[in-house]
């Protein structure tokens, strides 16, 4: 499969994001795991207005890789998801409803992880 050049778009796609229960959890153990000082740096970064809470401007990267959201990992490459950039990497796949509990950003914000 080609890879999206996301490096160097800064979170151009990484805006508020729906998240399930189980996804808030995971990111609540992914954001406590992080050493205090990183998570710290992380959290007080300016970020463009819309920019996710958890996108990382210096490393120009998603700040909880590991544990972000279905949606985050299936942009780009599903059609209800398509990057700009390279629409042609979209193709049919699962359909993305899912039971989801707010929108991480905008209901869950810096504040709900500590
Ligand atoms: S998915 Fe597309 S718009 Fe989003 S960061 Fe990657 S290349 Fe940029
Ligand atoms: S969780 Fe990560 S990949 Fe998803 S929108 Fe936020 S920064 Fe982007």
């Amino acid at each position: 499969m080609s890879v999206l050049p996301c490096q160097g778009c800064k979170g151009l796609c990484c805006g508020p994001v729906a998240i399930t229960e189980k996804e808030l959890k995971k990111i609540r153990k992914r954001v406590k795991s992080m050493p205090g000082k990183l998570r710290n740096e992380l959290e007080q970064q300016t970020r463009y207005f819309g920019t996710c809470i958890f996108y990382d401007m210096e490393k120009d990267r998603c700040g909880i890789y590991s544990a972000r959201p279905k949606v985050c990992q299936q942009f780009g490459y599903h059609k209800e998801l398509v990057c700009f950039k390279n629409p042609g990497l979209a193709v049919d796949g699962q359909p993305l409803e899912h039971k989801t509990i707010g929108i991480l950003s905008v209901d869950y914000t810096w504040n709900d992880f500590k």
